[in-house]
Order: C-alpha cells, then sequence, then structure tokens
C-alpha cells in the first residue's frame, strides 16, 4: 500500500516534526502494510497556521468556484473509486465488493450533493428589514473515527469547503492510508493551499492538540462518547462551536402486522454489514411476544448465512472487546441461538455473527454499544411496551419501524427518541440530516442541515 512519510499541510507532503510512526495493519491477515507519521502539537500547530493563513482567501472566494472544486473533487473520487475501495479493505478489512457499494461510492455521492448545494444555498437571505448573511464558521478541526473512514471524512470536509471554511483534519489511527489518499484527490481537484490539511496521528496526542488549539473555531469529531464528552468540555471552555457525532444503539421495532420475514432478514443484514461496526446499526430488534419464537428462528438462521462473508472487525482491541460483550450476555442469562465468543478463524480480527435471544432490557448487551456483528432480540408485549424499550437508552441516533401499514409505522417513528429512523427498509438518502438525539450527540451532517453547522449569521440592518 502506498503510504506518505509526511503531512498535507499548506498544499505539499512536509516531514513531521518527529520521528514517531504508526503502523496500519490489515485485519484481515494481522500484516502490517504501511506506516505513517504519528504527528505532535508542532505538526497541529503548523496545520492550524496554514489554515488560518488560507482562511480570508477561501471565505471570500465565490460559491460558485468553491461548488466548481467540490465538483472536481468529486470527479477524482470517481477517477480513483477503485484504489480508494482496495485501501479501505486493506486497512478496515472489509469486503471488496462492500468497500466498493458503499465506502467508495457514499463519498462520492455526499461530495456531489455538496457541490451542487455550494452552487445552489442562500448564503444571503432578507429578513425584514436586515440582510442575513451565513459567513463560514472560520478553522474546522475535524477528527474522524475508522468504519466508514472515508464517509466520515468526505461527510465533515465536505460542507465546511462549501461554507468557506479551512479545516485541519486528524483521521483514525487505524485508517489513515484512505486519508492520505483523500489529501491527494484535494490536492488534485485544485483546492489551494491551506484550504485542507491532514495531520495523522494518535487521539490523545494529535488529536487533542487539534481540539485544544486557539486557533481553531469549530471542533467537528465522530467517534465515540467518551471521547467527545471531552472534545465538547473543552470547546465548551473554550466557547468554541462543536459538532459531535457519537455512538448509538438503535432500536429495529417489528409491530404485529409487519412482515415479519422481511423485516427480520433486512434487520440482520444491517447489524451485519461492515461486521457490525456502524454507529446507527439497528442492534437491538424488538418483537411481539406471539411472534418471538418465530423471530429468533428466522434471525438465527439469516446470521448463519453471514459466516464467511462477513469480514474481520478493525483490530485485536475491537475483537476482544466484541468477545467481552458477548462473554458478558452469556453470563447475565441471554441465550445464544447464532455465532459466540469463540474465534471463527486462526488468522484475523474476526468475530462470528452473534445472535442472542431472551434478552431483557437492563442487560449490558441491550443497553452498551458493542460495535461488532451481534444483534439482541428482545421480546415486547404491546406497543407502549416497544416504545418505553425503544427509547430506553441513554443514545438516540437512528432506528426502524416496521408495520403492514405505513402510515402505522410513521405514527411510531414520531414517538422514537432518536435522529433517523427507517420506515418498513427506507433508502439511504444523502441530503436527509444525520445525527443523534441524547448522548449519540450534537448537531447534523449532510445536506443543507449539514451545511448549516459550518454556517453562522451577520445580521446588517437597515
Ligand atoms: P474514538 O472516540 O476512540 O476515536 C475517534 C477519533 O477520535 C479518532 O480519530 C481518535 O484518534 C480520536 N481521539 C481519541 N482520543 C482523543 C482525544 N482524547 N482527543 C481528541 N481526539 C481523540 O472512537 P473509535 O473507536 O475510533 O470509533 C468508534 C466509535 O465511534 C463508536 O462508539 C461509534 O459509535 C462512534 N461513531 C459514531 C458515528 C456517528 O456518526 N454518530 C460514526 C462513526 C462512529
Amino acid at each position: 500500500m502506498k503510504a506518505h512519510d509526511g503531512m498535507y499541510i499548506d498544499g505539499a507532503w512536509r516531514p513531521a516534526h518527529g520521528p514517531d510512526t504508526i503502523d496500519v495493519v490489515n485485519p484481515a491477515d494481522e500484516q502490517v502494510i504501511g506506516r505513517v507519521p504519528a504527528g505532535s502539537a508542532l505538526d497541529v500547530d503548523a496545520a492550524v497556521r496554514a489554515a488560518r493563513a488560507a482562511l480570508p482567501g477561501w471565505a471570500a472566494t465565490p460559491p460558485a468556484e468553491r461548488a466548481a472544486r467540490l465538483g472536481a473533487l468529486r470527479d477524482v473520487l470517481v477517477a480513483r473509486k477503485d484504489e480508494i475501495a482496495g485501501t479501505v479493505t486493506a486497512e478496515l478489512g472489509s469486503p471488496l465488493k462492500f468497500s466498493q457499494a458503499v465506502h467508495a461510492a457514499v463519498p462520492i455521492a455526499v461530495a456531489g450533493s455538496y457541490a451542487e448545494l455550494a452552487a445552489t444555498h442562500a448564503f444571503e437571505e432578507k429578513v425584514g428589514t436586515s440582510v442575513v448573511h451565513h459567513e463560514p464558521v472560520g478553522v474546522v478541526g475535524a477528527i474522524t473515527p475508522w468504519n466508514y473512514p472515508l464517509h466520515q471524512i468526505v461527510a465533515k470536509v465536505a460542507p465546511a469547503l462549501a461554507a468557506g471554511c479551512t479545516i485541519v483534519l486528524k483521521p483514525a489511527e487505524d485508517t489513515p492510508l484512505t486519508a492520505q489518499l483523500f489529501a491527494e484527490a484535494v490536492h488534485e481537484a485544485g483546492v489551494p493551499a491551506g484550504v485542507f490539511n491532514l495531520v495523522t496521528g494518535l487521539g490523545p496526542v494529535a488529536g487533542q492538540a487539534l481540539a485544544e488549539h486557539p486557533g481553531v473555531d469549530m471542533v467537528s469529531f465522530t467517534g465515540s462518547t467518551a471521547v467527545g464528552r471531552r472534545i465538547g468540555a473543552a470547546a465548551g471552555a473554550a466557547v468554541k462551536r462543536v459538532a459531535l457525532e457519537l455512538g448509538g444503539k438503535s432500536a429495529n421495532v417489528i409491530l404485529p402486522s409487519a412482515d415479519l420475514a422481511k423485516a427480520v432478514n433486512v434487520g440482520v443484514a444491517n447489524v451485519m454489514s461492515n461486521s457490525g461496526q456502524t454507529c446507527s446499526a439497528w442492534t437491538r430488534m424488538l418483537v411481539h411476544r406471539d411472534q418471538y419464537d418465530e423471530a429468533v428462528s428466522l434471525a438465527a438462521e439469516a446470521a448463519a448465512k453471514y459466516g464467511d462473508r462477513i469480514g474481520p472487525v478493525v483490530n485485536a482491541k475491537q475483537r476482544d472487546r466484541v468477545r467481552g460483550y458477548i462473554d458478558k450476555g452469556v453470563a447475565e442469562g441471554a441465550r445464544l441461538v447464532a455465532g459466540g465468543p469463540e474465534a471463527p478463524r486462526e488468522q484475523g480480527y474476526f468475530v462470528s455473527p452473534t445472535v442472542f435471544a431472551d434478552v431483557t432490557e437492563e442487560m449490558t448487551i441491550a443497553q452498551e454499544e458493542i460495535f461488532g456483528p451481534v444483534l439482541s432480540v428482545l421480546r415486547y408485549e404491546d406497543e407502549e411496551d416497544a416504545l418505553r424499550i425503544a427509547n430506553g437508552t441513554v443514545y438516540g441516533l437512528a432506528g426502524a419501524v416496521w408495520a403492514g401499514d405505513e402510515a402505522e409505522a410513521v405514527a411510531f417513528a414520531r414517538r422514537m427518541d432518536t435522529g433517523q429512523v427507517d420506515v418498513n427498509g427506507g433508502r439511504f438518502n444523502p441530503l436527509a440530516p444525520f445525527g443523534g438525539y441524547k448522548q449519540s450527540g450534537v448537531g447534523r451532517e449532510l445536506g443543507t442541515h449539514g451545511l448549516a453547522e459550518y454556517l453562522q449569521t451577520k445580521s446588517l440592518q437597515f
């Protein structure tokens, strides 16, 4: 795998200040496939300075020209989509087909949507006797996780660029090669020097230095709730804008009138895709007591089919963490109906697609985010009970409702405390806002709502 041994700062690859490096490991075979520099506070400082220096020019660039650069970026991502998919597969471990269909394709759609939005958004509006200008927030510090490595970068960088902000990105340490490829794409797209900068490095070192840097006006973070809480606290102390996309424990509610087999099969596929490493995954399946046994056997059957198709989880720590949750589920009295804690292969960080039945709402596996291919099936008595269980976690990122009648599903969805609900399967919409209620986060990504995160208003009074 191609790896740069520098940081992309001010339009060029520059040597890091320190000698430390991070090994990039292929989770499917545990081989080191590349090495990138582990940035320090000095590298972050150089990147923030470059972003600050570039801010006045980029903020004053007409939206049509910003749109043209985003369009060019989209085109480069299209031209390099096979390389992107191959790189994501190598460092994240997801099967190549999934990398092509999701990890490479979704960022292309999102970059394209912001090329269009930058050109059409009303950055100026008349409100009574005032004229309100929507201006860029300033320098953005973007910190991203590894589970959708390119999507999460593009979901921050594209709206920030469209808004007229400049950026310093600190990607996850497990997937820096995808981030380096993205930096090359930004360069090829003709985005001016300093507008986008990349610093690879460890979270508590480079990530923290970026979040706390006084030259950063806004921090946009996607990752765990634990780290998000700290970043939010630091941003609060500095009175900085912050956007947090955090964890989830979403419910898949199957109402008695639904097509049970379809709802269960789509639900299992949702949890197993990307090896369960999806923050919005519907990891709690809620089934009416009269249909419970049937749903459990359907889910076990569906999960067994994923046995050889599923990729590994990202690293050994994550594998051990997921297996620890499976052990805990067994210890707390849940019934394993598929998979289990044993390693399914000798090499690679694989976890068996796992389904638990007889899960009750207070169990750890029903409350905490596992971030692996593990589904819990819970029983409910009636609709009120289903709603209480669905809303009964600290999270509120996503969810699903299935019913024979769409209006019935919509009525239930409206009562869920969560930011996004798929009705009878739903479809991915890159323009719809994505983000959490409760401890799943603050702010929204994608579409105009995602653009608004990077804008601040100035009212001119007449
Ligand atoms: P993580 O919080 O450990 O890391 C995320 C990013 O934060 C990485 O780039 C990491 O280097 C950095 N980081 C770590 N410590 C830091 C610190 N002290 N200061 C600044 N930055 C720091 O999370 P992870 O393990 O990489 O990702 C998995 C988690 O992310 C899951 O909980 C998942 O639900 C969540 N997630 C949420 C969304 C969403 O959109 N809501 C999307 C993807 C992942």
